[in-house]
C-alpha cells in the first residue's frame, strides 16, 4: 500500500486520502481489515531472525574448552582409547543437548511475556470504537487518540484538539509538537522533513496532549521507524545485574579453574609417570567440569520462571531486571485511585444553593446547573447497548444523571461541544464549551475545588448569582472537607456564559470569571485485599506509601482505613504545595517522614522516587498517565497499570499489574524473593560442587594417588549440574519468606552467608570423597593391591557425585534446617535427583558400563561406606546451620 506515491501525504487533504486508502471516517469493515491484514501481514517491525535448534546446537560447541576437549578426545582415540574417546564425545553432545533445551526454554518464557505485554490501539471499524492489538491494524483504518497514547503506526490527522505528540523516537526532539490537519502547501517541490510535518503522526511517537483521529497510512516496516532499519531489534536482551555479577564472577572463576587445570597437568607429568594425553585429558575434563558455564543459564530460567508465575498472579513482567530488584524492594509508592481503591465511583452526596443532600434522595431536574455541568464537561461515551465509556470519575457522573432518570443523551445531543480544555493532572481542571441556542455559549467547568475556587467571582442561589464572598468561600471548603473526611472525592462544577468564543481556548481564557455552581462528592471503595496486602508489606519490612491527585483529607480518610497511615499520624500527610516548599536536600532529609502525599502532579512522583534513591532505598512506583513516564523511568520498579494505564506509561514501567492491584505488587515483591532465593540456592549448590571436585583432583594429584578418569569427571558433571541445579529454582517458597527485612540495594546473591557456605561445604564435599578414597585403600575389602586401588577409585567417584546430590537437599535452605519444611515438596526436585542418582550408579551397578567408566562393581558394604559419608553432609551442615541460627540470634 505505500508505494511511492507522487503526492506526499501531508500535502493531500483527508478527503482524498481516505478515497485512496478506500476508507470512510467511519472507519474499515471487520471483513477488509482482517482481509488487509492478510494480505498485508501485521503492524510490526520485523525481529531478529531466530536460530534454528540446529544453530543452537553448533553454537554449542563454539566454547574453547570444548573444542580442545574434542581434539584431545580424538587424539586419544586415534591412539588407541576408542572407548574413552567415544564417550567423551557423547558426554559433550548430551551438555549441548541441554545447553540448547535450556537456552530455548528461557526464550519460550520470554517470548509469552512480550506477548502479554502486547500494545493496544483504539480504532474504529464499521463505526464502532474497538481496542484491537496494534499489530492488527491495517492502512485504511481510524485510530482514535488521547493523551498517553502510543502512536501505533504512520498515520495523517484528520481531527486534532489540541494534540501535542513527543516525537523524539524518531526526530530526537524531546519537546513535545503541537499537531494540526490542514494539508500542508504543495508549492514547493522541497521535502519537509519529518519534524515539520504537523498534520502526520509516526508510529512510536506519543501523545503528551489532546485528543485526535488519524487515518493509517503505513504500518509495520513501511512505517518511518520500520525504514530505520538500526533501530529494530536493539535493547532486547537487557542482562540483569544479577546476571552480569554472574557473567564477571563465571570469568574470574574460569580463569582460577584453567590455572588449577594446567597445575594438575603439570604436577601430573611431574609427579607420577602419566602419558602427556592421559593428563591433558584429565586436566581438560576438570576445567569441562568446573567451569560453572552452564549458571547464566540456570539464572535466565529461573527468573524467567519466576516470571511466568507472577504473570499467573497477574503482574507481568516487561523488563527481566525487575524480577530481582522487586526481590530487593524497600518501599512500595502507589498511586491511590484504582489500585489501592476499586475505581468503582458512586455519586454520594450533591452540594447545591448551599444545602447538602444525600445524592440518592436529591431532587434534581437537567435544569440545575451542577448536572448541566457535570453531564457535558465529561467524556464519558454511551454505547449502542447504554453502557456508559470512559473514566469511572466521568462515568459516575452521567451514571447519577440516568439513576434520577433524566434525559443526559439528549441533553449531550442539544448542546454539542464547541471546544474544549482537557484534564490534566497538574491543573485538575476540565472544561467544555457549548453553543446555547441563542447562538451564545456556555463554558462549563468542572474539576478539584481548592482549584476551581479561585477562578469564581460569583456562585449560583437558586436564580440569583450573587458575588462570591469569604463567607460563601468558608461554606463551601468547610463542605470540601467534610466531604473528603468521609473519604468522598470531591469534584466542584462551576460556568459561565459568554456571547462570543475567545480566539484561542486555553485555561487562561475561559476558565476565569466563574460561577460556582456546585459540589459533588463521590465514594470509590477500597479494594477489600489491599489492607493485608499492606500489613504484609510491613511485615516484610516494606513502606507503603500513597500518592494521589486528590485532597488532602480524602487521602487521609482513606490511607488510615487501608492502614498505610497510623491514627497518630496526622503529620505524615503533605501536600504537593508543601512539598515544592521544601528544598531536595531538605526533603531527602525528612522523606521518611511522609506516607500520604496529597493533591500531587506527577513530577513530585520523580522527587520522591529520588529522595528515598538517595537514602540507598529500593522503590516500586506505580503510574498510569502520560506524565507518570519519567517517575516510571526513574524509580527502581517501574510499576504500570494493565487496564486502566496509558500506553506511554506502560511503555516506561518495568512491570505491569494485570489487575490493577496493589495486592499484586506485594505478590510480585514475594514472588521476587523467592527468584533470588532460588537463584542463591543454585549458584550455591553449583560452586560448592564445583570447589569440591577442584580439590578432590588436586590433592590426588599432589598425594600421588590414583586420579578420577576424564570420562568420570564428565559424567559426574553431566548428572549432578544440570537437572538439580534447575530444580533448585522451582524450590517453593520458604515459609518465612516475606517475614525479614529487604536485602538491600547492594547485596547480591554472595551475600548473606552465602561466599562462607560455599567454601566449607566445597572443602566438606572434597575432603569426604577423599577420606573415602583414603579409607578403601587403607582397609580394602579385596586384598590385591590393584584391586583395593580400582575400588578406591570407584568409592571416591560414586562418593563425589552422591555427596553433590545430597548436598543438594541442603541448599534448599541456605540458614533453616531441613527438617521442619517439606524436603520433599518439590516434585521436580525430587525427580531429578533420582534420574541423577540412577544415572551415576549405573555406571557402576550396569554390566558393561564398568569397563567404559573405568570402575569396578562396588558390593554392598562399599555402597555403605560411599552412601553413608555421602549422607553425612547433611548431617554436618545441619549442625552448623544450627550455630549459625543461635549465633545470629544471640
Ligand atoms: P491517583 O490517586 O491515581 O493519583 P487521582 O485520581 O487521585 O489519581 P487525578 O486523576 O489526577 O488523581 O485527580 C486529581 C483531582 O482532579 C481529583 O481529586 C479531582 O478533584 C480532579 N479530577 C479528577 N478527574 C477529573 C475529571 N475527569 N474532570 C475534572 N476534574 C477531575
Amino acid at each position: 500500500m505505500a508505494q511511492q506515491q507522487k503526492q506526499p501525504y501531508y500535502q493531500q487533504s483527508s478527503k482524498e486520502l481516505l478515497t485512496k486508502f478506500s476508507t470512510t471516517d467511519a472507519g474499515l469493515s471487520k471483513q477488509e481489515a482482517q482481509q488487509r491484514l492478510t494480505q498485508n501481514g501485521p503492524n510490526s517491525l520485523v525481529a531478529n531472525k531466530r536460530k534454528n535448534v540446529l544453530q543452537r546446537f553448533i553454537d554449542q560447541f563454539k566454547d574453547f574448552m570444548i573444542i580442545v576437549l574434542l581434539v584431545a578426545a580424538l587424539v586419544a582415540g586415534f591412539s588407541g582409547e576408542i572407548a574413552d574417546a567415544v564417550i567423551i564425545m557423547l558426554v559433550v553432545i548430551l551438555n549441548a543437548v541441554f545447553g540448547v533445551f535450556q537456552e530455548m526454554q528461557a526464550e519460550a518464557a520470554i517470548d509469552s511475556l512480550k506477548e502479554m505485554s502486547a500494545p493496544k490501539a483504539n480504532v474504529l471499524r464499521g463505526g464502532n470504537v474497538v481496542t484491537i492489538n496494534s499489530e492488527d491494524i491495517v492502512t485504511g483504518d481510524i485510530v482514535l487518540l488521547e493523551a498517553g497514547d502510543v502512536i501505533p503506526a504512520d498515520l495523517r490527522l484528520i481531527e486534532a484538539q489540541q494534540l501535542r505528540l513527543e516525537e523524539s523516537a524518531l526526530t530526537g526532539e524531546s519537546v513535545p509538537v503541537e499537531k494540526s490537519v490542514k494539508a500542508l502547501n504543495a508549492g514547493t517541490d522541497e521535502k519537509v522533513s519529518l519534524g515539520d510535518q504537523i498534520n502526520m503522526a509516526f508510529m512510536n511517537s506519543n501523545v503528551t496532549n489532546g485528543r485526535g483521529v488519524g487515518l493509517v497510512v503505513a504500518t509495520g516496516m513501511q512505517t518511518e521507524v520500520g525504514r530505520i532499519a538500526g533501530m529494530l531489534n536493539q535493547a532486547d536482551e537487557t542482562k540483569t545485574p544479577l546476571q552480569e555479577n554472574l557473567n564477571h564472577l563465571g570469568k574470574v572463576l574460569t580463569w582460577i579453574i584453567l590455572g588449577l587445570s594446567v597445575l594438575i597437568f603439570v604436577l601430573g607429568l611431574l609427579n607420577r609417570q602419566e602419558s602427556v594425553l592421559n593428563m591433558l585429558l584429565t586436566a581438560i575434563s576438570l576445567a569441562v567440569a568446573a567451569i560453572p558455564e552452564g549458571l547464566p543459564a540456570i539464572v535466565t530460567i529461573t527468573l524467567a520462571l519466576g516470571t511466568k508465575r507472577m504473570a499467573k498472579r497477574h503482574a507481568i513482567v516487561r523488563k527481566l531486571p525487575a524480577v530481582e530488584t522487586l526481590g530487593s524492594t524497600d518501599i512500595i509508592a502507589s498511586d491511590k485511585t484504582g489500585t489501592l481503591t476499586q475505581n468503582k465511583m458512586t455519586v454520594e452526596r450533591i452540594f447545591e444553593n448551599n444545602e447538602l443532600t444525600d445524592a440518592k434522595t436529591s431532587q434534581v431536574t437537567l435544569d440545575d446547573k451542577v448536572v448541566r455541568i457535570m453531564t457535558l464537561a465529561n467524556d464519558t461515551k454511551i454505547n449502542a447497548d447504554g453502557e456508559l465509556l470512559g473514566d469511572p470519575t466521568e462515568t459516575a457522573l452521567v451514571q447519577f444523571g440516568l439513576d434520577h432518570q433524566l434525559d443526559v443523551a439528549d441533553l449531550i445531543k442539544q448542546l454539542p461541544r464547541a471546544g474544549e480544555v482537557p484534564f490534566d493532572s497538574e491543573r485538575k481542571l476540565m472544561t467544555t464549551i457549548h453553543q446555547l441556542d441563542d447562538n451564545r455559549y456556555l463554558i462549563a467547568t468542572k474539576g478539584a475545588p481548592d482549584q476551581l475556587l479561585p477562578r469564581t467571582t460569583h456562585y449560583q442561589l437558586n436564580d440569583k448569582m450573587p458575588e462570591m464572598d469569604a463567607k460563601e468561600r468558608e461554606t463551601i471548603l468547610a463542605t470540601n472537607t467534610k466531604l473528603a473526611k468521609q473519604a468522598l472525592r470531591v469534584l466542584g462544577m462551576a460556568y459561565k456564559i459568554v456571547p462570543t468564543l475567545p480566539a484561542e481556548i486555553t485555561t487562561e481564557t475561559v476558565e476565569q470569571d466563574l460561577t460556582f455552581a456546585g459540589l459533588i462528592g463521590m465514594i470509590d471503595p477500597e479494594r477489600p485485599e489491599v489492607a493485608n496486602a499492606v500489613a504484609e508489606a510491613k511485615g516484610a519490612g516494606i513502606r507503603s506509601l500513597m500518592i494521589t491527585g486528590d485532597h488532602r483529607d480524602t487521602a487521609e480518610a482513606i490511607a488510615l482505613r487501608l492502614g498505610i497511615l497510623q491514627p497518630d499520624e496526622h503529620d505524615a500527610v503533605i501536600t504537593g504545595s508543601e512539598l515544592d516548599a521544601l528544598s531536595d536536600a531538605e526533603f531527602a532529609k525528612k522523606v521518611p517522614d511522609y506516607v500520604v502525599y496529597a493533591r500531587v502532579a506527577p513530577e513530585h512522583k520523580v522527587r520522591i522516587v529520588k529522595a528515598w534513591q538517595k537514602r540507598g532505598k529500593v522503590v516500586a512506583m506505580t503510574g498510569d498517565g502520560v506524565n507518570d513516564a519519567p517517575a516510571l523511568k526513574t524509580a527502581d520498579i517501574g510499576v504500570g497499570m494493565g487496564i486502566t494505564g496509558t500506553e506511554v506509561s506502560k511503555n516506561a514501567s518495568d512491570m505491569v499489574l494485570a489487575d490493577d492491584n496493589f495486592s499484586t505488587i506485594v505478590v510480585a515483591v514475594e514472588e521476587g524473593r523467592k527468584v533470588f532465593a532460588n537463584i542463591q540456592k543454585a549458584v550455591q549448590y553449583l560452586l560448592s560442587a564445583n570447589l569440591g571436585e577442584v580439590l578432590t583432583l588436586f590433592m590426588m594429584t599432589i598425594l600421588g594417588w590414583q586420579i578420577l578418569a576424564p570420562v568420570q569427571i564428565l559424567w559426574i558433571n553431566l548428572v549432578t549440574d544440570t537437572f538439580p541445579a534447575i530444580a533448585l529454582g522451582l524450590e517453593p517458597m520458604e515459609r518465612d519468606i516475606m517475614k525479614h527485612k529487604p536485602r538491600g540495594r547492594d547485596s547480591n546473591f554472595l551475600s548473606g552467608g552465602v561466599t562462607s557456605s560455599i567454601f566449607y561445604q566445597g572443602l566438606l564435599e572434597g575432603g569426604i570423597t577423599l577420606l573415602v578414597y583414603w579409607l578403601a585403600i587403607n582397609y580394602p575389602v579385596h586384598a590385591a593391591a590393584n584391586l583395593a586401588h580400582a575400588d578406591a577409585l570407584t568409592m571416591a567417584f560414586a562418593t563425589l557425585g552422591m555427596i553433590q546430590l545430597f548436598h543438594a537437599f541442603n541448599v534448599k535452605s541456605i540458614h533453616g534446617t531441613i527438617f521442619h519444611r517439606g524436603i520433599f515438596a518439590n516434585r521436580s526436585f525430587n525427580w531429578a535427583i533420582l534420574a541423577s542418582a540412577v544415572l551415576l550408579a549405573a555406571t557402576i551397578v550396569m554390566p558393561g558400563f564398568n569397563k567404559l567408566f573405568h570402575v569396578t562393581h562396588l558390593d554392598w558394604f562399599q555402597w555403605g561406606i560411599v552412601l553413608g559419608a555421602s549422607l553425612s553432609i547433611i548431617v554436618i551442615v545441619e549442625i552448623v546451620k544450627f550455630f549459625q541460627r543461635r549465633f545470629h540470634k544471640a
